[in-house]
This record gives structure tokens, C-alpha cells and sequence, in this order.
């Protein structure tokens, strides 16, 4: 929005972030310690707020080998020599200042440890140069350690204070941000940049709708994230990039409940357990994913944040993605392992949703459907009785064998189910975030429709990641968040102070 004479200025900082998550803190905290005078706007109230970031497991990724780790990126957003999910400079940024990670938060005090070396998700060129950390507390104790960190500096946070637009003078440099605090207008002039690190679109409908590839897709993080920095920097003309990638695999969705839930497949106890029968493939239950009509399609040992895409699948003849919903079927082992949700993940995680110890209250509510045979399960899903039947069958004798010649599903996760009754949840495409957002480039800078840069306007965090349809590895958001908010910081406080 372009000010006019009568545009008042309430407050005045030289750098205003937008959005006080990981990035939005690593933004603040560069820009400071790069010498500037720097305010944060915080949507959601301070006794309250709750970001994405809080939700996080608290896992990032740090670089060990600049070369190797720049070479892994480049095979992940390569589509063909000449094009590229995100830009060579941009990935030679994003390496560079990983393998920074870990020292810029252990010179403040962080208490993180090493969790694997070398470690990115897709067996391709240049993984080892990439290493697991995770932060003491999970979510909650990185961001209390951001938090005391900007504290500490003295950066004052306007809690409750929703950025509404971006104001610009004709030359469409970034002057300010317009806001709402609590229900007061108030224009916060940024008289060197803003940068804006607002989350993503996990909840908004329509932006879904459009830009993502399946419809519907549920997230686990915060409700907070409703794509107002997309829309912010489409007014001043921002290009937008990777809004159809989504490194996402199932949900659990409560009808009850806005966030979606993570599911709990193969019955482990605790997060060590979890870890181990990711690594190793074992399962402590039996369970098959099937399609809405009863087939399965995967060795239900999928990539976790690659399987959204081949939940996209759209049939054209019966005008409906026959993914969309899966279902996860087993029998009375699972039910009686513990609650089908993560305990660990998302809402789970933080107590902000009850699910009942044994299951029984999901099943009363029908959420969970029971049936005492395959084909009353058949019935009860919608699905053909021979389609399921065989299914299962096939299945089955798959465990028997220790075999799985369709599917390749290991021999230690084949266990057969015999045990009846016999129980069914929806699956939904979705998971922790959103990619898409605003372009930047190597100084997280937004750039405009021709690629070049908006004045005085940055962006960090997953608004606008530089992920494109691959993603690294669990950890990369936020390494991403604390690398480009610090480039994001630092350039804005280079940047001249703007008259008006
Ligand atoms: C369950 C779960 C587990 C995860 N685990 C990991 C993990 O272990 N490792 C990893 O790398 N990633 C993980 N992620 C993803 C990661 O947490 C996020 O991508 C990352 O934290 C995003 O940080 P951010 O600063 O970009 O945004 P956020 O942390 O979401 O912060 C955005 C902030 O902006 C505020 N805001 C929004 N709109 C406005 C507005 N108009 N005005 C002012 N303020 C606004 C919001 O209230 C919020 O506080 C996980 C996500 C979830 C949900």
C-alpha cells in the first residue's frame, strides 16, 4: 500500500521483523547485533503465543562439509541442467551458513546435541555433509532460548499485533509495516528494511485449495499460520516460488480438533523405540495402508517427507483422488499397543489434545471404525468385500513368506493380521508445514516477477523456503530458519537509512 501525506507513523525502528518464531528471532537478533534498531510484530498475544516453531521437535541440520552439502542440494532441486527448484547462488547461501548453525547457537549458549553425521534423507551425492542436531527441550527449549536471547538484547516485541500490509512510497520501497494491535491501527515505520517471517498457509483454505497439490491437506503446527506474509508481499509485487511443494506424508485429523496429529503405525513405546524402528524397518504390530478402495499402494515404509506426492495421484475417469483418504487398517495388537497418535509430535506433544489411553473413546465416537471380520470392515469403509478381502489375503501370505514381491515391504515389519477385531482410521495427505511463500534470494532479499529485488523488503523461515519439491532431511526448516534469518537480518541492517 502506498502512503500518502496523511499516513500517520506510530512507532519507529530501523528494522521491523514480522513474526516471532525461529526466524523471525534469528532476523531480530542479526539485525541487532549488525547494529540496528529493530522491533518485532507478533500476531498471537504473549501469554499465549505459540509458533510452529514451539511445535518442532526442535531438530536441525548443521553442515559439516560446505562442498558436499552445496553438491546434495543441487542434485535435490536440479529438474534438468538448465532448471533448478531454487538457484545455485541461493543453495551456495543456504550450505555456507548451515555449516554456521551450530556455532552461532552454541557462542550464545545453546545446549544442543549431535543426534547423526552425515545423514540427508535421499540416497544422493553429497548427503554426508550433512549432520542431525537437536535442541535440549525440543520446540519449547529452543524458542525459551531465542526468546531469552532477544530479552536479553533488549528487542521489544509488539505481542498481539497483527501486520496487515506492507506500506511503500511510489518507488515501492518498503517503509513500514501497517498493523493492527490488538483492535488499534498502528503503523510501524522500518526506516532501513522489513523482513518479514510470518509462516506459512498451514490454515488457510483457499491458498491450500490452489496451491497445493491434494486437497486436503492438514498440518500440526500452529494456527497461526495463515499466509499473511504471502499476501503482504503480493501487494508490493513479490514472485512467489515453491507453493506446490510440501514435504508431508499422513495425518491423523480429529473432527474436533484443528491440527492434525501424527500417527503412531507400528505401536512403539517412547521415542527411542520410534527411532530404532525407523532405522531398523521393525514393526510391533501388524497394519496395512489401502486406498479408498481397498488396495494397497506402498510398502508402508515410505520416505516421510516425500510421500505427499504419491498421495496426489488423481484418477480422471472417477474424478477423485483414490488416496485421498487412505485408510490404516489393523487388528486388536495395535488397539491394545496404545493410543494411535504420536506422543511426541504436535499437539500430542504439548497436551493440547486428549486422546484416550486405550482408544476406546475415538472408538465410541466412531472415529475409529471396528469390525469383527475383514468383510464387515469392507462394509463399513465403503469398499468392495472381494477387493478388501483379498487384500488382506494377499497380504497375509505376503507375512507367511517373510515376502512382500509387490510392494518390497521388509521381512521384520510383516506381521499378519489375524487377530481380530479388526480396526480402521482415515489417513490424510499432510504434516508440519508449508514451503511456499515469497522468492528471495541469496540475501533474502524478496524479489519481484522479473527477479529483481522489492526494496528494502527480506523474508526467512518457511515463508518462502528454499526448499523445493525435495527436502533435505528432518531438521531443514529449521536450519533454514536460523541461516536465512540471520542473512536476512544482517543485510537489512546494512542496509542506509531510507529519509521517507
Ligand atoms: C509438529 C511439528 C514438528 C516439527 N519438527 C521440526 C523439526 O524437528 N525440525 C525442523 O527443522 N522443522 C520442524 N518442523 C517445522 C518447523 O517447526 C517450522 O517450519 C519452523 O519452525 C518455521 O519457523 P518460522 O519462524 O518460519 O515460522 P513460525 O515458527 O511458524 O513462526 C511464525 C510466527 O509468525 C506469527 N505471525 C503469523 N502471521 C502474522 C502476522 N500477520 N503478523 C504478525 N505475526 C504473524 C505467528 O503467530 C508465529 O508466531 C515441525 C513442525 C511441526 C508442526
Amino acid at each position: 500500500m502506498v502512503i500518502t501525506d496523511k499516513t500517520l507513523w506510530h512507532s519507529i525502528a530501523d528494522v521491523v521483523v514480522v513474526g516471532f518464531g525461529a526466524s523471525g528471532a534469528a532476523a531480530a537478533i542479526a539485525a541487532h547485533d549488525n547494529g540496528a534498531g529493530v522491533v518485532l510484530l507478533e500476531k498471537q498475544p504473549a501469554d499465549s503465543h505459540f509458533s510452529n516453531s514451539n511445535m518442532s521437535v526442535g531438530m536441525f541440520l548443521s553442515v559439516s562439509d560446505v562442498a558436499a552439502a552445496r553438491t546434495y542440494m543441487e542434485n535435490l532441486c536440479r529438474v534438468n541442467p538448465e532448471l533448478y527448484w531454487t538457484d545455485k547462488e541461493t543453495i551456495h547461501a543456504w550450505a555456507e551458513h548451515l555449516s554456521q548453525n551450530k556455532e552461532w547457537l552454541e557462542r550464545q549458549g545453546a545446549r544442543i546435541r549431535l543426534m547423526a553425521n552425515g545423514i540427508g534423507e535421499h540416497d544422493l551425492p553429497g548427503r554426508e555433509g550433512i549432520d542431525l542436531y537437536s535442541f535440549r527441550g525440543l520446540g519449547h527449549g529452543l524458542m525459551r532460548f531465542l526468546k531469552k536471547q532477544v530479552a536479553t538484547r533488549g528487542i521489544p516485541i509488539m505481542y498481539h499485533t497483527r501486520a496487515e500490509r506492507l506500506l511503500t512510497n511510489e518507488r515501492r520501497e518498503v517503509l513500514g509495516v501497517a498493523a493492527r494491535c490488538q483492535d488499534k491501527e498502528t503503523n510501524v515505520r522500518a526506516s532501513k528494511a522489513a523482513v518479514l517471517c510470518s509462516g506459512g498457509f498451514e490454515y488457510d483454505e483457499e491458498m491450500k485449495l490452489n496451491y497445493l497439490k491434494v486437497y486436503p491437506t492438514y498440518f500440526a503446527g500452529s494456527t497461526s499460520n495463515t499466509g499473511d506474509g504471502i499476501r503482504m508481499a503480493q501487494e508490493v509485487g513479490a514472485s512467489l516460488w515453491h507453493m506446490n511443494c510440501c514435504s508431508a506424508c499422513f495425518v491423523l485429523k480429529p473432527p474436533d480438533f484443528p491440527i492434525a496429529l501424527g500417527p503412531n503405525f507400528k505401536g512403539t513405546k517412547g521415542y527411542l523405540q520410534f527411532l530404532i524402528a525407523e532405522a531398523t524397518g521393525n514393526s510391533y504390530c501388524g497394519y496395512i495402508i489401502v486406498d479408498r478402495h481397498g488396495k494397497r499402494y506402498t510398502n508402508e515404509q515410505f520416505k516421510r517427507h516425500t510421500l505427499y506426492y504419491e498421495l496426489a495421484l488423481y484418477d480422471s475417469r472417477r474424478l477423485e483422488y483414490p488416496r485421498v483418504p487412505s485408510y490404516w487398517i489393523f487388528d486388536r495388537r495395535r488397539i491394545e499397543a496404545g493410543p494411535l497418535p504420536l506422543m511426541f509430535y504436535g499437539p500430542m506433544l504439548h497436551r493440547m489434545y486428549r486422546w484416550s489411553e486405550d482408544n476406546s473413546e475415538e472408538i465410541r465416537k466412531g472415529w475409529i471404525a471396528r469390525a469383527e471380520t475383514v468383510e464387515e470392515m469392507a462394509g463399513k469403509l465403503g469398499m468392495e468385500v472381494a477387493v478388501l478381502r483379498e487384500t488382506v489375503q494377499n497380504y497375509n501370505s505376503c507375512c507367511e513368506h517373510k515376502h512382500d514381491p509387490e510392494f518390497g515391504r521388509p521381512s521384520q515389519a510383516l506381521i499378519p493380521l489375524r487377530e481380530p477385531p479388526f480396526f480402521a482410521i482415515k489417513l490424510w495427505p499432510g504434516s508440519a508445514n508449508t514451503q511456499g511463500g515469497p522468492r528471495r534470494n541469496q540475501k533474502a532479499q524478496v524479489l519481484d516477477a522479473y527477479g529483481n529485488p522489492i526494496p528494502r523488503l527480506y523474508a526467512a523461515g518457511e515463508l518462502g523456503s528454499v526448499y523445493g519439491q525435495l527436502y533435505p532431511m528432518g531438521g531443514g526448516n529449521l536450519a533454514e530458519c536460523f541461516a536465512f534469518g540471520r542473512i536476512a537480518g544482517e543485510h537489512a541492517a546494512r542496509e542506509t537509512s531510507n529519509p521517507g
